[in-house]
């Protein structure tokens, strides 16, 4: 329902300039101080942000890239190492102020950083980027949401969201799934056939996909690209 869905955006964006702040900058960065968990999680986002970059390539020059729900920037300062204009943006504004720390720390140049809920968004981008941003979407949004993510991209769309299989499902459950940070935030799921539908009513084709799974992080990569404009639009 639409209360539910507002609840749960002011939750997230109070846990992520809270006590998910402090937590999640330090699982996205070299720091000693996590557990084993933690550890877990570092090592399978990394390796989600690794094939985003590879997949997109390494000259990114020329190209306008919007980053959603950037987070500390993991993502968004190497895109912009590799020449793109990166708009990167998050809901959380200690996120944000991380983000312009770690890119002025890097010596890197992003086109903008800036707090906004990323339904707030507008503009066109060669490519768009929302990861490991949905499990903080209920099922009814979602469709929505990648309709929106759809019409801000001209080209390319990264999306990553943890996938709805029995297994996972029973994880969730019995709390085995993203214990700890999770436990303060709702987390959803999302079901492939679901997304890839919206993407497919939104225009765009999915190219590949990847599913990065450790103990304690789980997350479906899916690269798509908009299809051409019907022949008979030009006719
Ligand atoms: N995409 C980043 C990455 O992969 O490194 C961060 C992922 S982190 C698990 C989720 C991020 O999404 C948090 O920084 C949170 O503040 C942000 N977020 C959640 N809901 C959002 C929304 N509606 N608009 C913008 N950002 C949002």
């Amino acid at each position: 329902s639409k209360k539910q869905a507002i609840d749960d955006k002011e939750e997230v964006e109070t846990y992520f300039n809270g006590v998910g702040f402090g937590r999640w900058n330090r699982i996205y960065s070299e720091s000693e101080d996590v557990n084993t968990v933690q550890l877990d999680i570092r090592k399978g986002h990394a390796a989600t942000i690794d094939r985003v970059l590879d997949w997109a390539g390494r000259d990114l020059a020329d190209k306008t890239w919007c980053d959603l729900g950037c987070g500390v920037g993991s993502l968004a300062i190497p895109v912009a190492e590799r020449g793109a204009a990166v708009s990167a943006s998050d809901i959380s504004a200690a996120m944000v102020a991380e983000t312009r720390r770690r890119a002025e720390d890097a010596g890197v140049r992003l086109a903008d950083a800036t707090t906004a809920d990323m339904e707030a968004v507008a503009g066109a981008f060669d490519v768009v980027s929302c990861v490991d941003v949905m499990i903080h979407y209920p099922t009814d949004k979602m469709k929505d949401l990648v309709d929106h993510l759809a019409g801000l991209s001209t080209d390319r769309l990264f999306v990553s969201f943890a996938p709805k299989t029995p297994q996972y499902q029973l994880l969730k459950y019995i709390g085995g799934l993203f214990p700890g940070p999770s436990k303060t935030t709702r987390a959803y799921l999302h079901s492939e056939a679901d997304v890839v539908d919206a993407l497919d009513k939104a225009g765009f084709d999915v190219q590949q996909q990847h599913l990065t799974a450790t103990n304690f992080y789980f997350s479906l990569l899916l690269e798509a690209k908009k299809r051409p404009a019907a022949a008979a639009a030009a006719a």
